[in-house]
């Protein structure tokens, strides 16, 4: 089966659900391409800062999204020996210390505005293989199999939006710097104790940072940074001293952690790397989000960034400058940010024991 249209957006993230509702909205005819049966499968960020929020709310979607489901965090309180030394309250102005948004909701809450477009297209459980290169050295196309049927998509555009393992991205010989950042992470999700307020709470355990998000429908997202590549043998080691590193900085989660935090296979690891590319696209393909610069999840700028990026390259795209997009426009409004926000992870990273010392204060 072939498909046509004016743009095709490979991976229905956030920055590809919203770079398509941007651009059907504009007039654009536009197949978004999500190799999950469902969207928000992957495994991703939710904690939305308030850059993300506001390009919500300039393109009157917050509503949408918060309709469906999400959390505002009240406080972010620094843990040590079982007990908050260090709370930081929000701005008036603000009013929260970031959203948690379940990413279901989050892409839901987009697209459901992008689907009355006669000329918006979803495709499901489709995953791209392949991209197709004209004569002229221009890609005008990609090659997907959907639901175990080969389909091929023509279009004028081709969008890269498909994460930090990006096939688009290699399928154009695209490459990346990778950064690893002296850090692998293990999550968790466990039932909150009733009571538990919305926010986040950090504690220091050795050297390393462990945090506690509360989420949507009364659960807890635990983050626990590990030494870069020590899975294979802590997981080796005992897991009852492990966990009760855990409960003795927070003692309140000793009930919940003990009945649903059990052994090394109730945590899930994540491999922590950064990359970005000094090429964000190529003749009729751009690349952006984690496809093009892949943050690790210090400070919860990995989503955000992919929603910036969706709003700037809907900025510059319309019918006319279709077929010979100056990517290099788009990259020089989006990198400098992009290499700011790789800095300051860093530094969160390298400075993140300091708020530890001189407790009393
Ligand atoms: C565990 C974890 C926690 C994180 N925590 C946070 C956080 O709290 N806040 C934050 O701001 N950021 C966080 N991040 C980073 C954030 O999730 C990403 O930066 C953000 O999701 C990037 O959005 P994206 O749309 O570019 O890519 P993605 O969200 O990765 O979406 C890419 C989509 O493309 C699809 N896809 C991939 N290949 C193909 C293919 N060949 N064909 C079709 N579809 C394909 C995938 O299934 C996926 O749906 C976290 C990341 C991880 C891994």
């Amino acid at each position: 089966m072939n498909y046509q249209a004016d743009v095709c957006i490979v991976g229905a993230g956030p920055a590809g659900a919203l770079l398509s509702y941007l651009l059907v909205k504009k007039g654009l005819s536009v197949i978004l391409i999500e190799r999950n049966a469902t969207l928000g499968q992957s495994f991703r960020g939710e904690h939305l800062n308030e850059e993300g929020e506001a390009v919500l709310k300039s393109h009157q979607l917050f509503e949408a999204v918060e309709s469906l489901g999400l959390l505002r965090m009240e406080k972010l309180e620094y843990y040590a020996d079982g007990n908050a030394f260090k709370t930081v309250f929000p701005n008036d102005s603000v009013g929260h210390l970031g959203i948690h948004v379940p990413q279901a909701n989050l892409l839901k809450g987009i697209l459901q505005k992008a689907q009355p477009f006669s000329h918006f297209t979803c495709l499901l459980h489709t995953k791209v293989t392949e991209l197709i290169e004209a004569e002229t050295g221009h890609y005008r196309g990609v090659i997907a199999i959907s639901n175990g049927t080969t389909i091929k998509i023509d279009s004028q555009l081709i969008i890269g939006a498909d994460g930090r393992y990006s096939t688009i991205r290699k399928a154009a010989h695209i490459n990346v710097q990778k950064h690893k950042h002296g850090f692998d992470l293990l999550w968790a999700k466990i039932p909150a104790p009733s009571g538990w307020e919305p926010s986040i709470k950090m504690a220091l355990i050795g050297d390393k940072q462990l945090s506690l998000f509360t989420q949507v429908g009364g659960f807890i997202q635990i983050g626990w940074n590990i030494e870069q590549g020590s899975f294979p043998q802590l997981r080796k080691q005992a897991f009852t001293p492990f966990i009760q590193q855990l409960t003795t900085q927070f003692p309140a989660l000793s009930d919940t952690v003990n009945e649903h935090i059990r052994s090394w296979k109730d945590f899930v690891l994540l491999d922590v790397f950064s990359c970005h590319s000094n090429c964000w696209g190529t003749k009729g393909l751009v690349l952006l989000g984690d496809a093009v610069h892949t943050m690790t999840p210090t400070g919860a700028f990995g989503l955000n960034s992919a929603l910036k990026d969706a709003d700037c390259l809907a900025s510059l795209l319309d019918k006319e400058s279709l077929t010979n997009f100056d990517v290099q426009k788009f990259q020089h409004m989006r990198e400098q940010a992009i290499e700011d926000v790789l800095a300051v992870q860093v530094e969160r990273e390298q400075t993140f024991s300091a708020h530890f010392v001189n407790r009393a204060s």
